[in-house]
């Protein structure tokens, strides 16, 4: 397969931020928790959340957003920020450097505003340190200078709100975890949902589309809003060059198989992905860094853009061996089962619930 190809698809199905999202991703984004589509659990517990602070004149809670990327966490945030009329900045565990950074942007903070920190389990251990202080007094302790010069220095902060991000709660650190009072997991969303946000992103684009081309769009999306978003985009392209500029089943279902995404979503990583499990590891169990280095790809780009799907839709089981192609799985791809993957497999949730 020419190398070029495969990178062109992985970056369309990826749920991570890509820069083709620029500029989308805002014109986008919900603006009111009513806007947001589906998440009905977290958005309910947020709008209690929301009412009950500004009754009592108080800041929100830190809260602690997880699940894939693409879900709607930045967008969430934002969300709260505007309903409790403050201001949002936004970080990322990478981007903060040194503990001057992190200091920089909680002294800059006013009253109430929303602090957003994405992936904020990549953030050095030493300079979370900063943060327990910060979240739990509204106060930052440093040391500048060396030596006898050393000085110790105590600063008060506004009384600020902490949104963290992360893809999964089981990677960050506990004393960080217990700071959070607000612990939100996002899920993917239905194909029902999906078509909602289709057809809310294809209104803002100004993309004439109908029910059927929606829900096949929607379909394929693997649960995210932001793939949802990115192939409406590629299927409009589509649509204008090879049709009238209108989507409808055909249209959506000839843009989408020149894309290589076949109708459950799936795209030549997930397909390559089980394949190598079956063709190489006879079905599994096989670990993930193994698995890896044979498909020559990053272990975090599997277990986090191709695994939460394939674990959704049943074609994965994660067992405490490693990862395991299901009946489904084997089917999808027309390899006859020779797998034992139904018998031995230990419950996804339970695996779920004791790592996160
Ligand atoms: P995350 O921070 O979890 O990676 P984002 O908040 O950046 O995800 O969302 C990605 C895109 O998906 C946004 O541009 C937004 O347009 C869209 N989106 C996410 N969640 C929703 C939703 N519930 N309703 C409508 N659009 C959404």
């Amino acid at each position: 397969m020419d190398p070029n190809e495969f990178d062109f698809e992985s970056r369309i199905m990826s749920s991570s931020y890509e820069p083709e999202d620029q500029g989308n991703d805002n014109i986008l984004r919900p603006h009111s928790l009513d806007e947001y589509i589906g998440q009905s659990k977290a958005k309910e517990n947020l709008d209690i959340l929301i009412r009950a602070a500004k009754l009592r004149g108080e800041c929100l809670d830190h809260v602690l957003l997880y699940g894939p990327p693409g879900l709607g966490k930045t967008t969430l945030s934002a969300i709260i920020a505007t309903e409790m009329g403050v201001n949002l900045r936004i970080t990322s565990g990478p981007a903060i450097e040194k503990k001057g950074d992190l200091v920089a942007l909680l002294t800059n903070l006013g009253e109430g505003d929303v602090l957003f920190i994405d992936e904020i389990h990549r953030m050095p251990r030493t300079i979370e340190e900063i943060l327990y202080p910060a979240m739990e007094d509204f106060a930052v302790d440093f040391v500048i200078g060396n030596g006898p010069a050393a000085r110790s220095i105590h600063l008060p902060l506004a009384k600020f709100t902490l949104i963290g991000a992360t893809t999964r709660a089981g990677q960050l650190s506990t004393p960080l975890r217990d700071r959070f009072g607000v612990q939100m997991r996002l899920e993917l969303y239905t194909p029902e949902e999906l078509a909602t946000i289709v057809n809310r992103s294809a209104g803002i684009l100004d993309v004439p589309i109908d029910e059927d081309g929606a829900l096949e769009i929607a379909s394929r999306s693997r649960g995210t809003p932001r793939i949802a978003n990115r192939l409406l985009k590629r299927v409009r392209d589509y649509a204008q060059v090879r049709g009238d500029g209108r989507i409808d089943l055909k249209i959506a279902q000839a843009a989408l198989k020149m894309l290589e995404i076949d109708e459950l979503g799936l795209d030549n990583t997930d397909r390559r992905m089980l394949e190598t499990i079956i063709r190489f590891y006879n079905g599994g169990p096989v670990g993930l860094e193994a698995l890896a280095a044979t498909i020559g790809e990053e272990a975090i780009t599997l277990e986090d853009v191709c695994e939460p799907y394939l674990l959704q839709i049943g074609f994965l089981a994660r067992t405490l061996r490693g990862r395991m192609v299901t009946r489904m799985g084997y089917e999808h791809l027309g390899i006859p089962y020779t797998g034992g993957a139904e018998t031995s497999a230990v419950p996804v949730e339970q695996i779920a619930m004791t790592e996160e």
